[in-house]
């Protein structure tokens, strides 16, 4: 069947715009949003779409949750920038509610996600000096193949993905990359004494959605602990509800040493980001040493709170479980001959695309687009599906018949 994409000359008008002055650094689908409310947002057309991708779990509350738009609201009305250069009446709260929330004595708020994985970096290799005692620049972290932890110098020397690295060079040393899933070559990698910390996902996202084994997580920190080694979990995309419990490391009773947030850290209004460890972690930072002038600002810290309240009383991370489930079990149902694997936890999923010819999931988002959802691909053959986790049973049926219809595109 052939892909015919509508684009109205008003969507073309806001396309051209972004594609003569701005940078070419994402290659988006071609719909034009400008209304979000709930787990659906509408185009510049007012043709509505579920939001199958939640602005990368940024949106797990939904688009504009009205208990977090409003306090957002009477928060820019009063104060929303001090800089960490004085106190105010926010940060505090934030950091007691957050800090109690999760159960660390301590939070270091950043703004994006990758600048929280910096920090997290950065915590690491202060405590392997000042705490484990190892000599000076010799810390190294272990990192794992095909990971994403964000875009910076940093972090993209931790990469094996070609377009995140490629060019980028000459990249930062101390860093050790494994295989995922494979406990034998943390324990291998464990058995050098200048090794500092460990950091993972708990489930890869921007991978396509790869869940490792049951027992993994747990394994690794189990090494973790025998080696003194930090275990920092990136829980960016897959805390927050989004896998169906508060934390992905929560399915094995695993308490990250350091446990970074971001996205949905504030439903989605601005970038609020996070990492949390207890005392001896954090306390070795000194003042002067890391910030941000917008981390920890009032209005961040405001939104944070509520974004987290909602998710706890509106019970999001028990809908994403159940709806999870169902949503794996229709698209299974479909017995589609185009889908080779269906997988994820909670709200987190991917499909994987049998036979996939070249941009065949790029097709096929384009095709679900025109039937009325969003998504995007990881790989030429992955899409991931995560809507936001206030979906119901109803809305969930209804996307699984817009896929069933879309697959078509691949006969
Ligand atoms: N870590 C993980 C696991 C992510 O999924 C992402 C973004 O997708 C990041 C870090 C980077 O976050 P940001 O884009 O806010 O810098």
């Amino acid at each position: 069947m052939e892909n015919v994409i509508t684009i109205s000359e008003k969507a073309n008008h806001y396309i051209e715009l972004e594609d003569k002055y701005g940078a070419h650094n994402y290659h988006p689908l071609p719909v034009v949003l400008s209304r979000g409310e709930g787990v659906y947002a509408w185009d510049v057309d007012g043709k509505r779409y579920y939001d199958f991708l939640s602005s990368y779990s940024a949106l797990n509350q939904g688009h504009c949750h009205p208990k977090i738009v409003k306090t957002f609201i009477e928060q820019a009305q009063k104060l929303t920038l001090t800089s960490r250069a004085y106190y105010n009446d926010c940060l505090g709260e934030f950091d007691k509610y957050i800090t109690g929330y999760f159960g660390y004595d301590k939070v270091l708020p950043m703004n994006t996600g990758a600048e929280a994985v910096e920090t997290a970096l950065k915590l690491c290799r202060k405590w392997a000096y000042k705490v484990k005692g190892i000599p000076h620049d010799k810390a190294k972290i272990i990192v794992c193949e095909d990971n994403f932890h964000g875009r910076t110098i940093a972090i993209i020397s931790l990469s094996t993905n070609p377009e995140a690295r490629d060019d980028f060079g000459p990249y930062t040393p101390g860093f050790e990359i494994i295989p995922y899933n494979d406990i034998h070559a943390l324990e291998k990698a464990l058995a050098d004494k200048n090794v500092a910390g460990f950091l993972v996902e708990p489930i890869q996202g921007e991978a396509g959605v790869i869940v490792p084994d049951q027992g993994y997580l747990s394994a690794a920190k189990k090494l973790c602990e025998q080696h003194n080694v930090l275990f920092i979990a990136d829980e960016i995309q897959t805390g927050l509800a989004r896998t169906g419990k508060m934390l992905a490391c929560d399915y094995e009773n695993v308490r990250p040493d350091m446990l970074i947030l971001g996205k949905a850290l504030s439903g989605g209004m601005m970038p609020v980001s996070a990492v949390l460890a207890d005392d001896e972690i954090m306390m070795t930072l000194k003042p002067g040493e890391h910030g941000s002038t917008y981390g920890g600002n009032p209005l961040a810290c405001k939104t944070s709170i509520v974004a987290l309240q909602v998710l706890k009383d509106e019970k999001m991370a028990e809908n994403a479980l159940a709806m999870g489930e169902l949503f794996r079990e229709k698209i299974k149902a479909l017995h589609s001959e185009h889908i080779s694997v269906v997988r994820g936890k909670g709200l987190l999923n991917a499909i994987v695309i049998a036979h996939a010819k070249e941009d065949a999931a790029w097709e096929l988002c384009l095709r679900m687009k025109e039937e009325g959802l969003l998504a995007k691909p990881t790989h030429n053959d992955r899409i991931r599906l995560a809507p936001p986790l206030i979906i119901n049973k109803e809305q969930i049926l209804e996307s699984v018949e817009i896929i069933r219809k879309s697959l078509s595109c691949l006969d």
